[in-house]
């Protein structure tokens, strides 16, 4: 599609990268982290940037955590990274809201998880479902009534392990019953790396919200507003609270579809990294049309190559 394609971050084009950006964003799962795992050099790497005088910021589609449990589990990891510096797409859920002014008295519905309901809380709305839905069952039968609170003026769906035909009714309800209703995905991920599910810990990857989003858009007729990347959401926020152009960023992740679109759909330098999803011949494959303007193996090559 006419895209050049990526080169190798290499001792030759670094300090080019370098010397463009004021920031660089870095999606958190497969560049940072590997579930619960710190990726081999990343805090060194990251304090050497910061060092350097260079803005980080953090930009993850797991909707699982609020900000401030993201930043208990970098603190966790020994990362010292403060809550103002992570973009989840549980806040951004929250953030839509807010930026569109939606009213404090509308409630919002929600399947997903409680990381959704902590940011919507702090953003000062009264969340509803979520965990609290998780055993609820629908009776089917005749002459039973189906309550929904008619107050519901907003359904974000994110990631739920505790989905059921309960949540999807309710949240179908409130959507077709009120036109005004928002339909919103904090994104739509096909799978994810195992985080905080550590009761299957066998399992190389996990379905990610996307399948959850869909059965929302199949009940409900209706294509949802998606907060996560590769929307530009996020990035109209962060741009506009650290007062940096997106062309002076670099967006740092490991899938093509999400985070390098992202990046290129904000107007940002872009880097994949290979500790992913994405291998070196995902990314050379002809039926692959984007393009990162670099490649690398990990986040830390970035160390090695500035001769740290
Ligand atoms: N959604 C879920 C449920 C996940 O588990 C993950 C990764 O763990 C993601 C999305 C993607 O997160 P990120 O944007 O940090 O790669
Ligand atoms: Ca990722």
């Amino acid at each position: 599609n006419g895209q050049a394609p990526a080169e190798l971050l290499s001792a030759n084009n670094i300090t080019a990268l370098f010397d463009s950006v004021d920031a660089f964003l870095f999606d958190c799962d497969g560049v940072i982290w590997k579930g619960d795992k710190l990726i081999d050099g990343v805090r060194q790497t990251l304090d050497v940037l910061r060092s350097k005088g260079k803005k980080l910021i953090f930009v993850t589609n797991n909707s699982r955590r609020s900000r401030r449990q993201y930043a208990h589990k970098f603190h966790s990891l020994g990362v010292s990274v403060s809550e103002d510096e992570i973009f989840s797409s549980s806040f951004a859920a929250a953030m839509y809201l807010k930026v569109n002014n939606f009213p404090q008295e509308n409630k919002v519905y929600v399947i997903g998880g409680e990381g959704i309901l902590e940011e919507l809380r702090q953003a000062g709305y009264t969340g509803l479902g979520g965990p609290e839905d998780g055993e609820k069952r629908v009776q089917l039968k005749s002459n039973c009534l189906f309550e929904h609170d008619k107050n519901v003026g907003a359904v974000v769906v994110g990631l739920d392990p505790h989905i059921n035909y309960y949540k999807l009714q309710y949240g179908t309800l409130c959507i077709r019953e009120n036109p005004g209703c928002l339909f919103i995905a904090t994104n739509r991920d096909a799978v994810g790396h195992l985080t905080d599910l550590q009761e299957w810990p066998d399992l190389p990857w996990i379905i990610g919200a996307g399948c959850m989003v869909a059965a929302m858009c199949a009940s409900t007729e209706k294509e949802p507003i998606v907060v996560g990347k590769p929307s530009t959401f996020m990035m109209e926020i962060l741009s506009k609270k650290f007062q940096i152009a997106s062309s002076r960023m670099c967006m740092v992740g490991d899938r093509l579809d999400t985070d390098i679109l992202f990046g290129q759909n904000a107007g940002c330098k872009t880097l994949l990294v290979l500790s992913g999803v994405t291998t070196q011949s995902t990314l050379q494959d002809p039926s692959n049309n984007i393009q990162p303007d670099y490649y690398t193996n990990q986040v830390s090559d970035i160390l090695e190559l500035l001769g740290q």
